[in-house]
């Protein structure tokens, strides 16, 4: 029997452990310590409160409406239309709901097949390190080669080197996935970081393909740019987001893409045999809440933005005094934090040890890089900690954090 291909994939995911046996992801191994030992789970992104009760009632509407078969390949014309509407009321953007919008089973689904759809042996896709988990996977599926660039953190927070970015492009770079709002930094990139690399894009002829899913989670009135506005981004980019951050139901999976009609329908091809069509109902859901930015949905992600904002300076505060560095975050649910002032140096180590320290569960932000990187090795003793959980989750790990410095 050959089994090497699946080898490839999880040796290009960073899932295979020196052995060669199959690793349990470091995110299932640090939610069953949470489980086994009752420590505060910061790891996994998830909220611990769900969406607002008028989109549940209008999923629960849908259903009974009778909405329960396949939906259209591209996904019902009122989602196409409300994500078309979205990105012209927010950024001006003007994008044909007909042949430019894809909706997909979550930001993860289109991801995947935008990958698979214009990458292949051969090819270079350049990402930010630490990344997303789901891209490398994506990439060795493909066939193709993962490139970074890294994410380097300053006094002033996370920033890329422009000298790296020219670097790391190359006449094989055929993608360069961009993650803004960042997970796992919570760093927005700035315009002129943005520019940049729509600029070097534009010179190898590559495709741009953002990654947006914390677009309305931005802190302290600093604003999300997205690259598709941008001159030298135009024409050559594909616009990926998903309701599920922004309205609490990260269960829904309703993500869509956007972008030059014959990019969509690459897309859309392989997207066809993945899941062919998903989350019906819940595609006239959020077409609703789409359309209802002036009424109780807009309301709702304004709360959501303040609250979170509040909840990230209670956990920063938490992590700042118990002797970690912390980097504030301008958006997403994540802040990372150094370990190294508090005497470690090795965040895998310290978050197997933490349920026992601290009473809490924290990501290592190696989990979000390339085994064995330049990017690993400079963020080896940094941690990554949730603050989309409830203030009274948070205060209890604040008590647990606070033991450290005992
Ligand atoms: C959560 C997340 C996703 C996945 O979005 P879904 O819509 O749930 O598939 C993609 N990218 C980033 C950076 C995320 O944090």
């Amino acid at each position: 029997m050959r089994t090497e291909r699946w080898l490839d994939v999880a040796r290009g995911a960073g899932l295979l452990s020196p052995s060669g046996a199959v690793a349990q992801t470091i995110f299932a191994e640090m939610s069953e310590l949470a489980a086994r030992t009752g420590a505060v789970n910061l790891g996994q992104g998830f909220p611990d409160v769900d969406g607002p009760e008028h989109l549940k009632d209008a999923a629960v509407a849908a259903i009974r409406a009778g909405h329960n078969q396949y939906p259209p390949g591209a996904g019902i014309p009122q989602l196409r239309e409300a994500v078309a509407a979205h990105q012209g009321r927010h950024y001006g953007l003007t994008v044909d709901p007909g042949t430019e919008v894809l909706v997909t089973a979550g930001a993860t689904e289109a991801i995947a097949a935008t990958i698979l759809a214009l990458a292949g042996p051969g090819d270079e896709v350049l990402t930010i390190e630490p990344y997303y988990d789901s891209y490398a996977a994506s990439i060795a599926m493909a066939g193709a080669t993962h490139r970074t660039i890294a994410l380097r953190p300053g006094p002033d927070g996370f920033h890329l080197d422009p000298d790296d970015a020219r670097a790391a492009f190359t006449d094989r770079t055929r993608l360069v996935l961009v993650n803004t709002p960042h997970n796992p930094t919570g760093t927005v990139l700035t315009t002129a970081e943005l520019t940049l690399l729509a600029e070097l894009a534009a010179a190898r002829d590559a495709v741009i393909v953002t990654d947006e899913v914390y677009e309305h989670l931005t802190y302290d009135g600093v604003r999300h740019v997205p690259l598709a506005t941008l001159p030298a981004a135009a024409g050559r980019t594909l616009t990926i987001s998903s309701a599920g951050k922004s309205l609490s139901f990260t269960g829904w999976k309703v993500g869509w893409v956007h972008g030059p009609a014959e990019l969509v329908t690459a897309v859309r091809t392989v997207k066809q045999f993945l899941t062919y069509v998903a989350s019906g109902p819940f595609q006239y859901a959020v077409a609703g809440a789409l359309s209802d930015e002036d009424g109780r949905t807009g309301e709702y992600v304004t709360g959501l933005r303040t609250s979170l904002q509040e909840r990230r300076d209670l956990l920063v505060e938490s992590l700042d005094a118990a002797g970690f560095v912390t980097v504030r975050p301008a958006g997403t649910y994540f802040v990372v934090a150094d370990a190294a002032p508090l005497g470690f140096d090795d965040a895998v180590d310290l978050c197997r040890r933490l349920p026992e320290l601290a009473g809490v569960v924290g990501i290592p932000v190696s989990a979000f890089c390339a085994a064995g990187s330049a990017t690993a090795q400079g963020l080896r003793s940094w941690v990554r900690f949730t603050y989309v959980k409830r203030e009274s989750v948070l205060h209890r790990a604040a008590e647990g954090l606070a033991r450290l410095r005992g």
